[in-house]
């Protein structure tokens, strides 16, 4: 396990395809959604299924 407080990049995982977008997560928010069964989203794509 990395153990880093800053953020690394994910792969966003919308349903967008061809999307490589990066997720910039810290390693801890990157788990707390694999717990959750959450989908992680690139900022943008987050911002945009927001609306
Ligand atoms: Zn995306």
């Amino acid at each position: 396990m990395l153990h880093t407080h800053g953020v690394m990049p994910f792969f966003c995982e919308c349903d967008r395809a061809g999307c490589f977008a990066p997720a910039w997560l810290t390693v801890a928010e990157y788990d707390h959604a694999r717990v959750q069964g959450a989908s992680i989203f690139a900022q943008a794509d987050a911002l945009a299924r927001a609306l």
